[in-house]
């Protein structure tokens, strides 16, 4: 018996934890678990001291957890757990959870932990929004299996789409996180967002309207705030409606949103926003040219989102998610009455 499988509740070499995939010298030992309502999940137990450089992680230093960023790994899942895996003086790159995609050995949807919450994850790099910058410290990181894309013959990129069991699970892990923390919707930003013109990940068929509409994860319009007059009945914009596509008034907006132009080129900042939002699911209109429907989502996400206090902004969860912290208050207000009944019948 080697003696890292006494780490751990339930350890097992990560060969067995996914048959077929990995060599069973990769030294690498996991724990089954069920990660925030994931089953069949599993977490990579600590190396030793001896390996401690594959640790692929350090200390937050007291930082909060304020943002979720989610990525696309362009390589597949057994190459990306050897490179977060590997030997970190040739390179530090980590993220939280990766979530399978389906490949031979592996079932979409698959959740693998790397890195402890409580730790910070080498995602980010170079990386900005609103006065933050470096995100590593204040962020946890999804790492979604996906090829991300080719360049075609008509310099057109041919991205790949994710699959639907996949993002199942990241939605119902995101979903948890997001109240745990209590991470603001415009919060919840892929790679992209955060580093535009460096990084192009999670890419336009992210799914980021199911995420807010089946998982209550990040900021998007719902189907009646897509209209000019129902942003203002609702949220009252300071902002006066842009009455045509104009390239500053378009940067103003975003960087009041919550892009940040450190770095990087407005053009990277507008394509990083239409990927995100008002291109999403349409890789050939997420150029930096600005149309009209940019302005509005720019516009109308500014008037839902800015200035809203986390308190305000706790999102509620699906109905087929169990939330067990909404049920408390009722728990709460039955225990106050049973008090006042007691108090009242001891007063008789
Ligand atoms: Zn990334």
């Amino acid at each position: 018996m080697e003696p890292n499988f006494l780490i751990g509740a339930n350890p097992m070499p990560l060969y067995k934890a996914f048959p077929g995939e990995f060599k069973p010298d990769a030294g690498i030992n996991v724990t089954g678990s069920t990660i925030r309502g994931i089953e069949g999940s599993y977490t990579i137990d600590p190396f030793p001291v001896a390996q401690t450089k594959r640790n692929h992680y350090d200390s937050r230093h007291g930082a909060k957890i304020k943002y979720l960023i989610m990525h696309y790994t362009v390589i597949n899942f057994a190459l990306t757990v050897q490179t977060f895996t590997a030997n970190a003086d040739t390179r530090r790159v980590s993220a939280h959870f990766v979530v399978a995609q389906n490949e031979a050995h592996v079932a979409a949807g698959k959740l693998l932990q790397v890195v402890p919450e409580d730790m910070r994850a080498w995602h980010a790099g170079l990386s900005a929004w609103q006065a933050d910058e470096d995100l590593n410290p204040v962020s946890l990181a999804v790492e979604h299996v996906n090829q991300g894309f080719r360049e075609t013959t008509g310099a057109q990129r041919q991205y790949y789409p994710y699959d639907q069991n996949q993002i199942r699970s990241s939605g119902v892990l995101s979903n948890s996180i997001v109240r745990q923390y209590n991470i603001l919707p415009r919060h919840v930003l892929g790679h992209e967002d955060i580093a535009p013109g460096r990084k192009y990940d999670p890419g336009p068929y992210f799914p980021w309207a199911v995420f807010y509409h089946n998982y209550s994860v990040g900021a998007w319009l719902d189907q009646e705030e897509m209209d000019k007059d129902a942003i203002i009945r609702k949220y009252r914009p300071q902002r006066p409606y842009p009455l045509q596509p104009d390239r500053d008034v378009l940067l103003d907006m975003l960087t009041s949103y919550g892009y940040s132009l450190r770095g990087t080129t407005p053009s990277g900042v507008i394509r990083a926003f239409k990927t995100h939002f008002s291109a999403n699911q349409r890789p050939d209109m997420c150029d930096d040219n600005v149309r009209e429907e940019d302005m509005f989502w720019a516009w109308a996400l500014e008037a839902k989102y800015s200035n809203i206090t986390p308190s305000k902004t706790t999102p509620s969860p699906p109905s087929h998610i169990p939330n067990f912290a909404q049920k408390a208050p009722h728990k709460m207000w039955f225990l106050i009455l049973a008090i006042q009944a007691i108090i009242r019948i001891s007063n008789l």
